[in-house]
């Protein structure tokens, strides 16, 4: 069992400074739940079954589609084109967000990619970055799928 004390928790000191280079968004699996379906729906001015058709794997409504090259879907000329509403995955990251079965919350820290130009520092906790990146309505818009996870043991740990 892992050691509470050497995994990255909410009060570990983190910052990191997006240089918009956007290598983050490719290659990527981006998760959705129905509440950021909801938002990117909105977003685009479409209902939701239109979203989901249009922008998400097998009109399923659970992970962005990519384009041929790899890239995220709505990865534009000038960056993320739904940056206001963008995922709950592409707001932590450079971090992954897990919980043990005791629903023990901690942190993974990605080095990201080779040739990002993105800044990591420790100017803040991930506390501070979190809520930086506006993850508040999305952390407890998923709370309840968090509860089921741990409950059913689906989730690391
Ligand atoms: S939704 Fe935006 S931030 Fe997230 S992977 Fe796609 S382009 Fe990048």
């Amino acid at each position: 069992m892992m050691d509470r004390s050497t995994v990255p928790t909410a009060n570990t000191p983190f910052g990191y400074i997006c240089r918009r280079c956007s290598r983050c968004c490719r290659h990527k699996h981006i998760q959705l739940d129905p509440y950021e379906v909801a938002r990117l729906a909105r977003a685009k001015g479409e209902s939701t079954t239109q979203f989901r058709e249009a922008w998400t794997v097998d009109g399923q409504g659970t992970t962005l589609r990519q384009k041929e090259d790899g890239t995220c879907v709505f990865l534009g000329p000038q960056g993320c084109e739904v940056h206001a509403d963008r995922p709950l995955v592409c707001r932590l990251y450079p971090l992954g967000r897990h919980f043990r079965k005791d629903g023990f919350e901690y942190f993974s820290i990605s080095e990201g990619h080779p040739l990002t130009a993105g800044e990591y520092n420790k100017s803040g906790t991930i506390a501070d970055y979190l809520e930086a990146q506006g993850t508040k309505p999305f952390i407890t818009a998923g709370f309840p799928m968090v509860l089921l996870c741990v409950s059913k043991t689906w989730c690391h740990g």
